[in-house]
């Protein structure tokens, strides 16, 4: 069987869309799933979306989340050079190997004619087409042309009647008619290669055995075609996959804040969990697991489970993986994590950072909601007594200043020295069995007191210990004073 060898060809934009990074991983995990090689050529010629550095933030984010290539710019291999625009010069060659082959042809029409026929053309209401007045030109004319320097072109001959069928991995085989399709400009008038030839010419010459890419290029795949059969070359498995959407009509852009990997970073989401999602935007695992780490998609990931229809961009559900991978992280490796996060919002120094970040851990989703979180450490919130209404726990605030009023002394009684988890408890759970009522009916106003918050990490308790006996004293008095 030929060698698996495949290739990621961004332009470098500037930024990585996740709809390119998902191009890129599908990419990498067909040339690893099949011991292949996985490309990375940098498509460079379109001068116009250059932008400076842009080259670095493929790089950079490419080997961030560990798609790791085997041959490109900065490493090389045998069928460089891996930037397109280092490459201009070998194209021609190629496309006068065409005209030789009676393929394709010089065409010298001006711009002024050009844009005659097509007036007229859309006049007529026909659709706009270049009409092949050089297709038949002698060659005689045509050296008498090239000798006197006339600006050229050179356009493929495309079959004029006929049909010509493109297969897709995902999508079958296309059909379309010859005659709908253009006599295309393979080389411009300034020698260069257009976009498509250049990329046919290149896949070929890296010996490209799959090409993943996004839809938008299915419209141009039977003009691929059409080059690979004048060549007489052996056309790649052709994947296209479908866009990534925001919702059902708009495609998701990068004024939507979470279109590409660095907006998703700035975000803090871990990058396992992103190349886990975006492995999940348009292809569906075989089992019910949905977890995987890059290793692990290697193996699940099949051509098989792509779908045709637009993945749609679920914020929640990456949210959700998110959460998966963090609650995974070692205590460590967690707090490694948050602390900076927790710093944020919290300046005071005589607590526990660490102690903070256990209690994060496992109701933690995403490390930017962290500094919101526990924002009420250095100081207590204003809140709206209604917090002490809560159904489940059969509190208001009747019953839960009787319950701060009864808690007060409680923690009081406990020494400075001996304020630990363990004793708070203790104490407190001797409160209740004295009372003879629920937990909540004294541990809900006691989280409400101490955090002014309804969603704290941690409970009351652990508040209290986290904020020491002094603040945890003020803000329960404070607390009974709201509901007296
Ligand atoms: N350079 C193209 C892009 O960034 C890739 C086209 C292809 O993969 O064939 O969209």
């Amino acid at each position: 069987m030929k060698k698996v060898r495949t290739r990621f060809a961004p332009s470098p934009t500037g930024y990585m869309h996740i709809g390119n990074l998902r191009t890129a991983l599908f990419t990498y995990l067909i040339a690893k799933q099949n011991d292949g090689d996985f490309i990375l050529r940098i498509e460079d010629t379109d001068q116009e979306r250059y932008v400076d550095g842009a080259v670095d933030v493929i790089y950079k984010t490419l080997r961030d989340v560990g798609l790791n290539w085997d041959e490109g710019p900065d490493v090389g291999g045998p069928v460089g050079p891996y930037v397109q625009s280092e490459r201009m010069g070998m194209f021609k060659k190629y496309a006068v190997e065409l005209v030789e082959k009676g393929e394709a042809y010089y065409c010298f029409c001006d711009k002024e004619r050009l844009d005659e026929v097509k007036a007229i053309q859309e006049a007529s209401g026909i659709m706009p087409m270049y009409d092949r007045h050089c297709r038949n030109l002698s060659k005689e004319e045509v050296q008498a042309k090239l000798d006197a320097g006339v600006p050229y072109v050179i356009r493929q001959k495309v079959p004029l009647e006929g049909e010509v069928t493109f297969h897709d991995a995902l999508y079958g085989d296309i059909t379309v008619d010859c005659s709908t399709l253009d006599d295309q400009i393979l080389i411009k008038t300034d020698g260069m290669p257009t976009y498509n030839f250049a990329n046919v010419v290149d896949d070929h010459l890296m010996g490209i055995s799959h090409v993943v890419r996004g839809n938008e290029y299915l419209a141009s795949a039977p003009k691929y075609n059409l080059l690979y059969k004048a060549f007489g070359w052996e056309v790649p498995e052709y994947i296209h996959v479908e866009h990534i959407m925001k919702d059902k009509q708009h495609k998701l852009s990068k004024r939507d804040g979470d279109a590409s990997y660095e907006d998703l970073m700035q975000k803090g989401y871990l990058k396992e969990a992103v190349i886990n999602y975006i492995a999940l935007l348009g292809w569906a695992p075989k089992g019910e697991n949905e977890i995987f780490s890059l290793e692990e998609l290697i193996k699940e990931f099949d051509i098989q489970g792509l779908s045709k229809s637009p993945a749609i961009f679920d914020p929640m559900k990456l949210k959700a993986i998110n959460g998966k991978y963090i609650k995974a992280l070692t205590p460590e490796k967690f707090a490694e994590y948050a602390i900076p996060y927790i710093k944020q919002t919290v300046k005071r120094e005589d607590v526990d950072l660490e102690e903070i970040s256990a209690l994060l851990q496992a109701r933690t989703e995403l490390f930017t909601d962290i500094p919101e979180s526990v924002d009420f450490v250095d100081e207590l919130p204003d809140y709206d007594i209604e917090l002490y209404t809560h159904k489940k726990m059969k509190t208001n605030p009747e019953n839960s200043l009787d319950s701060l009023k009864a808690v007060l002394p409680v923690l009081e009684a406990i020494d400075e020295n001996d304020w630990t988890i363990d004793n708070i408890h203790e104490k407190l759970f001797e409160l209740i069995a004295q009372k003879e009522v629920k937990n909540g009916i004294i541990l809900w106003p006691l989280r409400v007191a101490v955090s002014g918050k309804a969603f704290t990490p941690g409970g009351g308790i652990e508040i209290c210990h986290i904020i020491g006996k002094q603040d945890s004293i003020e803000r329960i008095k404070k607390g009974i004073e709201k509901l007296s």
